[in-house]
């Protein structure tokens, strides 16, 4: 098979969601199409929204396929599917961010019951800046939720993007009846235990459908359904592979009731790897000469096995086992010989990926995060990644002010890492480390002691919301605790707001400067 061929039957993509809307549920589903597993509740959803490795290590066992908590691949309707995780709960973190530059589209999950959450607003944002194409399910049809036509308003209000419901559901919870399939043109019936009926549109006059038509609810529906034909956003795929229009999805992950279209219909229109901007312009996937880029790094918290993982996307060409790659950055060679796995905790060895495959490779020290790889003899480097906000912010010092050394040490090179990311006060020039999630401390904490032999103190400043100042002069004056003043890396003046209220308050007071929030920055 071609490299082309090879790359068109990628389909590489991640779930985001806000936690219980039915994410793990989901992909369990999915997988159970892929024949991962055999019977759903292989996989439980713990209480984290993780999957259990010791799950994944036992499917693994049985089937001898590798499927792990941050891949999972397989087969499906002659494409190779990729499904990424995107941690979520208190795993939330920059990974969860920078998971979505490796993939080629998403999917949104979203609670009937509740409609769009903090969660999904925060990475519904990365997607959209980044264009990538958003699928949309709206699940837990089986319960009573908030009439659809009230939740697409609020998707196109809150997240300002165009939605087409590829399919219409004919009441909720009790009284849910199924979905009109308007681009299958068909009526999916809901019988309840696992079981679906499709009705071809002109099959709804027979008189085995009667009882379905006559039902007062599937007739209300209908008339909606009129109105949106009439008065809703036409139907278009660029638009949607752009990025601009979000296909909606009605159904329940858990009954399961409108799965296997809603898969069907999102592998047949999701995108195969495209080509990536870098520095010598875009490249192509199909390009015969190897390149991928670091997205993620995997310290590995054991101390026995102090190895770390590198995740790299590949953008182009063919990885073996055992080539040999140049890292743009420093233009060294490097091989990649041992240890290419999935993940860590499979220790399953590739021979072989295509664009829009993820590889984890043996890291000995040498990656960061948004590093290139690259086969040839050309040099080029993918488009950075963006620095996501950071939303909690601690003060952190060394426990024994002897250890000065150790800790910035420490410091500089989890920040390189990508691990957490560095402010200074602009007063004191006191180490201010910003996360996107707790869990990030947590790591932070662990490593400095356990890699850098430095104990360090974290004082909380709490959340805050970062914006950088796009100005020439900066007035100290102007700041106080509320609005901390502190540089970035580069040395960049940013503002911490206390809430939402002190940075109007400062807009108001200050119109001349203006304010920038870090999607913009890239
Ligand atoms: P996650 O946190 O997004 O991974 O959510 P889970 O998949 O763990 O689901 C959270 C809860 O919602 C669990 O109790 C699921 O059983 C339940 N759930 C998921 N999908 C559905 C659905 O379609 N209908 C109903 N009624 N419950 C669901």
């Amino acid at each position: 098979m071609s490299i082309n061929e090879e790359v068109n039957k990628r389909k590489t993509f991640a779930i985001i969601s806000h936690p219980d809307a039915g994410k793990t549920t989901l992909t369990e589903k999915l997988l159970l199409f892929g024949n991962l597993i055999r019977s759903a509740g292989t996989v439980k959803g713990k209480k984290s929204g993780k999957f259990a490795t010791s799950d994944w290590m036992e499917i693994e066992k049985q089937r001898g396929i590798s499927v792990t908590s941050s891949v999972m691949n397989f087969p499906y309707m002659g494409h190779q599917v990729n499904i990424l995780d995107t941690p979520g709960h208190e795993d939330f973190s920059e990974d969860t961010y920078r998971t979505l530059t490796a993939v080629d589209s998403v999917v949104m999950i979203i609670d009937a019951t509740k409609g769009i959450e903090a969660q999904t607003i925060k990475l519904f944002k990365v997607c959209r800046m980044r264009g990538i194409p958003i699928f949309t399910f709206i699940n837990k049809l089986d319960r009573e939720g908030r009439p659809p036509l009230e939740l697409l308003e609020e998707i196109e209000e809150v997240l300002d993007i165009e939605t087409y419901p590829m399919n219409w559901p004919v009441g909720m919870g009790k009284r849910f009846l199924g979905i009109f399939d308007r681009h299958g043109k068909q009526f999916v019936r809901f019988n309840g235990n696992e079981d679906e009926t499709y009705i071809p549109y002109q099959d709804l006059d027979k008189p085995e459908n009667q009882d379905l038509v006559q039902n007062s609810t599937f007739q209300e529906t209908e008339d909606e359904l009129a109105l949106l034909d009439e008065a809703g956003d036409q139907y278009s795929l660029d638009a949607v592979l752009r990025g601009e229009q979000t296909p909606i999805f009605f159904g329940s992950a858990l009954a399961p009731f409108g799965v296997q279209t809603f898969f069907d219909t999102f592998i047949s229109m999701a995108p195969a790897p495209t080509a990536r901007k870098s520095t010598e312009g875009l490249i192509s996937p199909d390009n015969p000469e190897f390149s991928g880029f670091v997205f993620k790094i995997q310290a590995n918290m054991n101390p026995a096995h102090r190895d770390r993982v590198a995740f790299l996307r590949v953008c182009s060409g063919k990885f073996e086992r055992g080539m040999s790659v140049k890292l743009a950055r420093t233009d060294k060679p490097i091989k990649l010989s041992q240890s290419q796995q999935f993940v860590a905790s499979s220790r399953d060895t590739i021979e072989e990926a295509y664009a829009g495959d993820i590889i984890g490779i043996y890291d000995p020290n040498a990656y960061r995060i948004g590093d290139t790889l690259i086969e040839g003899k050309e040099s080029f480097e993918y488009d950075e990644l963006p620095q996501f906000p950071p939303e909690l912010f601690k003060k952190v010092t060394a426990k024994n002010v002897m250890k000065a050394k150790q800790f910035k040490k420490g410091i500089e090179q989890l920040v390189q890492e990508g691990a957490i990311q560095l402010f200074r006060g602009s007063n004191d020039e006191s180490y201010i480390i910003g996360a996107v999630g707790e869990l990030q401390y947590e790591v932070f904490e662990y490593r400095m002691k356990n890699e850098y032999n430095v104990e360090v103190m974290l004082e909380s400043i709490g959340e805050r919301i970062p914006r950088w100042l796009k100005t020439e002069q900066v007035d100290r004056t102007m700041f106080d605790e509320r609005n901390l003043l502190v540089k970035d890396r580069e040395g960049e003046y940013l503002a911490l707001f206390k809430n939402d209220f002190s940075l109007r308050w400062f807009k108001d007071k200050h119109p001349d400067i203006e304010l920038v929030d870090l999607f913009e920055v890239n």
